[in-house]
């Protein structure tokens, strides 16, 4: 069984209004083992114990194809028996993840949340933006399924792109009637913290109020059926998490994500 196995991706200038993320990994791993907190999960996998690897971070070149190092670096954790769960940088980092991931498993459903559906053909000029890594994964057929949970910022042209896809969006309104995604299969997860609301995840780069709990969050992953294949948690940013409290939620998703790809033990 491939080894859980962290990966930094200390990237944000494809962020569209305000940079920070580049810093998250960093303080998410402090988070992780801070004292203040154990390293056991809830459904008691004792992540102390080994199963939990660190790759270190990516190395984001200043000059040259950022992308492919990030495809890169996550196909080394890949061949190295890893299953990556990357720490962002902003979501501009999960088309090349999910590409490096897709060549080895070549089919599997996407989990993504959010508040925004990541689908601009492109954003102020640049199309590898982080408002546009699922449109870049959905035309490259890079995902069988690409399910959307917590969306909240919808936008015309979006919707568009969403119909023209075949994407599954269950936006708020209906997540609070009630709605929740049936995947089965082999599953990425990519967390956007803003698909949290901001009162438990304040420390993003573009806040939207109406959004999921830190507990429907980590349900999703708890309750997902099939392998996890792979996951990222993205847009945490520390210049705007005085208290930390956003990086203890990332911490807190990727015990419980490493505790699904590893298996329940009781
Ligand atoms: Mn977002
Ligand atoms: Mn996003």
């Amino acid at each position: 069984m491939p080894t859980p196995t962290l990966l930094g991706v200390p990237y944000d200038a494809a962020s569209s209004f305000r940079r920070g993320a580049a810093g998250a990994p960093s303080r998410i791993r402090e988070a992780l083992h801070s004292p203040a907190g154990n390293v056991w999960t809830e459904t008691f996998v004792d992540l102390s114990a080994g199963p939990l690897r660190d790759a270190g971070d990516a190395t984001i070149p200043e000059r040259g194809d950022v992308l492919m190092a990030i495809e890169a670096a996550a196909a080394r954790v890949l061949g190295d028996n890893g299953s990556p769960i990357a720490l962002g940088g902003d979501h501009a980092i999960t088309y090349p993840l999910v590409k490096a991931v897709r060549r080895l498993h070549p089919r599997f459903t996407i989990l993504h949340v959010d508040a925004h559906p990541d689908l601009y053909d492109e954003f102020q000029g640049d199309r590898y933006s982080h408002a546009c890594p699922f449109a870049r994964i959905m035309e490259a057929g890079l995902a069988d399924r690409l399910v959307q949970v917590g969306i909240r910022a919808m936008t015309g042209h979006q919707r568009d792109q969403a119909r023209r896809f075949g994407v599954e969006v269950i936006d708020m309104q209906a997540w609070y009637t009630g709605s929740r995604p049936m995947i089965d299969g082999s599953v990425y997860v990519s967390i956007d913290l803003d698909g949290i609301d901001p009162a438990f995840a304040p420390g993003v780069s573009h806040p939207e109020p109406g959004g999921l709990t830190v507990r429907d969050v980590i349900a999703l992953v708890q309750q997902l059926g099939g392998p996890l294949v792979g996951a990222d948690i993205v847009e945490c940013n520390p210049d705007v998490d005085p208290n930390g409290l956003t990086s203890r939620v990332a911490a807190k998703l990727v015990k419980e994500i490493a505790a699904r790809m590893i298996g329940s033990v009781t």
